[in-house]
């Protein structure tokens, strides 16, 4: 569909109301004359609006105008989410698409998961990635971070509809924190706990003091609270809780 130019001469009016004239393209009403009771001194209707209907032509236009708008803007979600929510920008790579499927299992539960988000989301099904290290637990959290991100309903111009997801390493979690002002550090919590999926890399692998103990428990906490989906991926054996929690070795 391309827009096109109107020429006046090739307006036609409508047979059964002259005030009405249709477009010469889909030959329905577009422009309409409304006209005051009164003549002027000629006899002639005084005119005293032009209005604008919106012919087929009119709305096909504002329909591509509108979708495009929407492509454009759930573009721009995705990539301030990717930019807020992925802590490393290396998180990014890791995508069902570069899977060279060594751990088919895995890689199959993985795209399930994905399938099933609304599920997961609605009854804050969580999984547990556990294992020793170089075994993919990394990757795979990513490709499925990835896969929700994108997943995301397309948002409306002005208004965010999409997943968003987080995605940190539990140290990097804990310097952000340390960063941070009180009243920063609140909001980081409540950030953290509104996202819809929030993904825990490494979890476990500081020494575990009690500053570490401590915020581990806030932020698993506020977790739970929010009553949301959790991934987490750490070379502990599972012995954290696991209620509601699909529990998976990678
Ligand atoms: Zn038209």
């Amino acid at each position: 569909m391309t827009a096109k130019l109107i020429n006046p001469r090739d307006i036609i009016l409508s047979p059964g109301n002259p005030n009405v004239l249709l477009c010469p393209t889909c030959n329905q009403p577009w422009l309409e004359k409304l006209v005051d009771a009164t003549s002027d001194a000629d006899g002639q209707p005084i005119i005293r609006e032009l209005k604008r209907h919106d012919c087929a032509c009119e709305q096909d236009k504002k329909r591509i105008y509108f979708d495009l708008q929407r492509q454009i803007d759930h573009q721009i979600y995705l990539a301030f989410n990717r930019t807020h929510g992925f802590l490393d920008p290396n998180y990014q790579m890791h995508t069902f698409a570069v899977d060279n499927n060594n751990n088919p299992e895995a890689s199959k539960k993985c795209h399930k998961y994905v399938n099933n988000w609304d599920v997961a989301l609605e009854n804050n099904f969580g999984i547990f990635f556990h294992g020793d290290s170089s075994t993919g637990k990394t990757f795979f959290a990513c490709c499925i971070a990835n896969a929700i991100l994108d997943k995301g309903k397309p948002c409306y111009p002005g208004i965010i509809n999409g997943s968003s997801v987080y995605i940190a390493t539990f140290t990097d979690l804990i310097n952000k924190l340390a960063s941070l002002e009180l009243s920063r550090k609140e909001q980081f919590y409540r950030n953290l706990s509104k996202a819809d999926l929030l993904v825990i890399d490494d979890f476990g692998s500081e020494r575990q003091t009690d500053y570490i103990l401590e915020q581990m428990n806030l932020i698993l906490d506020s977790r739970e609270r929010s009553r949301k989906p959790l991934i987490i991926t750490s070379n502990l054996a599972p012995v954290v809780k696991t209620n509601n929690r699909a529990t998976t070795n990678a």
